[in-house]
């Protein structure tokens, strides 16, 4: 086996200590050597630094590293990051707008080096399995709700409400990162609704319809002010039966032909998206697949802005 690689986590909010420090510290792929965090978050046993330039100045020799901070401030973070000739890895969405997550990956291409723009949720257990039963079979219509708590889920994350913060958008994104992976043909933006809170740049809940290429109507319903049971659903109707993908993919129920064996061993989303970096780290290649930012960005260069109640947390 290959020597580990030197990874730094930066960015040490939520999503870096819940998912991607246990997924590192059980991956003999990975050696977590380091972490950047501006304000003193870190892990006591591992050298800390406020900037990703201050890492840079250590000397300490990383191979990798992995971006969780908001995406308003990772193209920055990331493009340092490359000219240093470490491999990235960019916590979804990739980044606050496409032109530069495009930027990123020409940047990687060109100096050979590993970029990952990874969706976390396409490694959720039955989102193949659901890829699988609907690979061929005719699209008749889709529902994709998503409605959570963002007190519950997105405690004092103002960043979110900011402008390239995506509102909604940043768990709705989730879920066309699903749908692109799971649908046979692309789709559209149609209609967009997006509704905004009086004291925020981003919005709280969102309506809207996507066309597939053959006609198909896909809704998506996104609200952040669900109270008591949370929806991570997606449902499509196709011409031999339904298949109803709920719990963020980790659930998979069909009528008519049932869905394909699961693998029983699967590793979790976040060591399974660990597991696909190290593949493009020992290949120096990229997977920055841009289809779920890219219908985001669509929803809002067609989205119709309703005002409604500002958002106190
Ligand atoms: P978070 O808890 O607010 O953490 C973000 C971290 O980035 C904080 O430590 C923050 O430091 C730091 N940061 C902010 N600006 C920075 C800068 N300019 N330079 C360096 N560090 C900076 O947010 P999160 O929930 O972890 O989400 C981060 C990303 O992960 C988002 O893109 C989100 O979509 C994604 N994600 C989150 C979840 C989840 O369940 N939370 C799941 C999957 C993916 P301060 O504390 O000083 O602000």
């Amino acid at each position: 086996m290959s020597d580990p690689i030197r990874l730094a986590l930066v960015g040490m909010g939520k999503i870096a200590n819940d998912q991607h420090y246990p997924a590192l510290t059980s991956d003999a792929d990975f050696d977590l050597v380091a972490c950047v965090d501006r304000d003193g978050s870190c892990l006591a046993h591992l050298p800390y630094f406020v900037t990703i330039q201050e890492l840079a100045e250590s000397g300490l020799t990383v191979d990798a590293v992995a971006i969780c901070t908001p995406p308003q401030v990772r193209h920055d973070i990331a493009q340092f990051a490359l000219e240093q000739g470490w491999h990235v890895l960019l916590e979804k969405p990739p980044g606050a707008t496409l032109a530069e997550v495009v930027a990123l990956r020409e940047t990687a291409q060109d100096r050979g080096l590993a970029l990952l723009a990874s969706w976390h949720s396409r490694f959720a257990p039955c989102v193949d399995q659901a890829r699988e039963w609907l690979a061929g079979r005719e699209i008749k219509s889709g529902r994709i709700v998503w409605r959570e708590d963002v007190r519950v889920w997105h405690p004092r994350q103002h960043w979110i409400w900011e402008p390239g913060g995506f509102g909604v958008f940043d768990p709705g994104i989730n879920a066309l990162s699903i749908a692109t992976h799971i649908l046979p043909d692309p789709m559209f933006v149609e209609q967009s609704e997006l509704f905004f809170p009086g004291n925020c740049s981003a919005p709280i809940a969102a309506q809207v319809r996507f066309r597939d290429r053959k006609g198909a109507l896909i809704a998506m319903d996104l609200d952040f002010r669900q109270e008591g049971k949370q929806s991570w659903d997606i449902v499509i109707e196709t011409a031999g039966g339904t298949l109803t993908l709920s719990n963020g993919g980790a659930d998979i129920s069909t009528t008519g032909a049932p869905p394909p064996p699961r693998d029983d061993v699967l590793p979790g989303e976040y060591s399974a998206l660990y597991r696909r970096f190290a593949e493009l780290v020992r290949n120096s290649s990229c997977d920055v697949d841009v289809r779920p930012l890219r219908l985001v960005a669509d929803a809002f260069l067609c989205g119709r802005i309703t005002r409604v109640d500002d958002f106190i947390e």
